[in-house]
């Protein structure tokens, strides 16, 4: 017996968050679970390819690589990184969901297929799970990072 993969992904309602509460409490099972065992459990790994698709385990990669770093600027302003797949690095900002990576923009934005890109799902586990790298940069460095100026 094969499970067929059926890709419906229709989402009520137009008014939603950035995320369905779905998510929200599934990242909040995640931080509890791993909390307690340093673990994310199968069901919970499952759910997460339910509710976000292949991204989920690219994700998991990311977060395996300890891709995700947390920038804060002594304003507290807060921005994210992650390095992706190829090396390069993506800026997200989990205030206004935003990634600028290609398959957030025809995914998420132009189709509204997806509820976000890997990257941001990576951000979004690592904070659940804790594994953020932090960083502390400079106010300047952070209106760097925000305009898109920063050095490579
Ligand atoms: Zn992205």
């Amino acid at each position: 017996m094969k499970s067929g993969s059926a890709r419906s992904k229709k989402l009520c309602g137009k008014m939603r968050t950035f995320l369905p509460a779905v998510a929200e409490q599934l990242f909040g099972d995640i931080q509890k679970n791993y909390e307690e065992t340093t673990q994310i459990p199968d069901d919970l790994l499952i759910a997460l390819k339910f509710v976000f698709g292949t991204c989920a385990l690219q994700a998991l990669d990311l977060v395996d690589q300890r891709s995700v770093t947390c920038l804060s600027s002594p304003s507290g302003r807060k921005a994210f990184q992650v390095t992706g797949g190829s090396g390069r690095l993506y800026t997200c900002f989990l205030s206004c969901h935003y990634c600028p990576c290609p398959a957030f923009t025809y995914t998420v934005l132009r189709r509204n297929q997806g509820l976000l890109c890997k990257h941001i799902l990576a951000v979004y586990l690592c904070q659940a799970m804790a594994v953020t790298q932090q960083e502390s940069v400079s106010d300047q460095q952070m209106s760097a990072v925000l305009s898109g100026t920063e050095g490579p």
